[in-house]
């Protein structure tokens, strides 16, 4: 399947948007896709929710082989509403699960697993379709959407960041929070399989000074300037 990033107009263009934790990418890219109209697709908390449905289920995280048999036994889905996005995991709401500490302390190793991204790749390239959406995460301008017309790069100074998080969790120490979100940076990026990594032709966007409202106002910019470029062009934003 191909994902074009020829964009006809702001309902087909595919915005991606990757980055480590805490760089501002969920709240700028809900905020950048609610002013834009655009739907938005959180590919952290779905592998988040199989974490939640491979803890349910007993499997060994510490074992890939046994999480790559179960790649095939859930059934997981995404509503792309920015304002209110959703997530389950065979019928079940996870939204509140995916936060607990238990699945943070585990999910880069589920999402290191080749099979696990394998399937996940499949549904996320199927809910961007058309495109008309923002997607965040940490290959979407590498693997699952090498073509979007906008790729974005977020990153900030790992003392805003751990900040940041803290202050969203509302507990623990800036300190215990910025060495987690430093210790799943090198698992993340460490990988063989889509690693954390700038992708070509991305833009990087360091978040560390601005405000959310700035950054979100940044991505409006860029996205609207991409769309009218496109549309002078003819259709395609090369
Ligand atoms: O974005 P968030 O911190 O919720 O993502 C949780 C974890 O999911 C990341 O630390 C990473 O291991 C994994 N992830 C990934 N690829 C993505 C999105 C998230 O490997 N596209």
């Amino acid at each position: 399947m191909s994902i074009s990033g020829s964009v006809s107009g702001i309902n087909s263009v595919v915005v991606a948007m990757d980055g480590p934790s805490g760089s501002g990418k969920s709240s700028t890219a809900r905020g950048a896709a609610t002013r834009l109209g655009l739907r938005y697709l959180d590919t952290g908390a779905q592998f988040r929710a199989v974490t939640v449905w491979m803890l349910d289920h007993d499997v060994d995280l510490e074992d890939p082989a046994a999480i790559a048999a179960r790649a095939g036994d859930f059934e997981l889905v995404s509503g792309t509403d920015p304002q209110a996005p959703t997530i389950t995991v065979d019928g079940q709401d996870v939204a509140v699960a995916i936060r607990s500490q238990g699945v943070t302390d585990h999910v880069s190793a589920v999402a290191s697993v080749p099979e696990i991204r394998h399937r996940l790749l499949g549904l996320q390239r199927s809910i961007i379709g058309e495109g008309g959406i923002v997607v965040e995460g940490r290959d979407i301008g590498s693997v699952v959407a090498p073509d979007a017309a906008v790729k974005l790069f977020l990153t900030a100074d790992p003392s805003a960041r751990a900040a940041r998080r803290t202050a969203e969790n509302g507990a623990g120490t800036v300190e215990a929070t910025q060495a987690d979100l430093l210790r799943r940076d090198a698992i993340d990026s460490g990988r063989t399989t889509a690693p954390l990594l700038m992708p070509e032709g991305a833009m990087h966007l360091d978040t560390t000074p601005y405000s959310l409202e700035e950054v979100v106002q940044q991505v409006v910019d860029i996205v609207d300037q991409t769309v009218g470029a496109s549309a002078e062009a003819g259709g395609s934003p090369g």
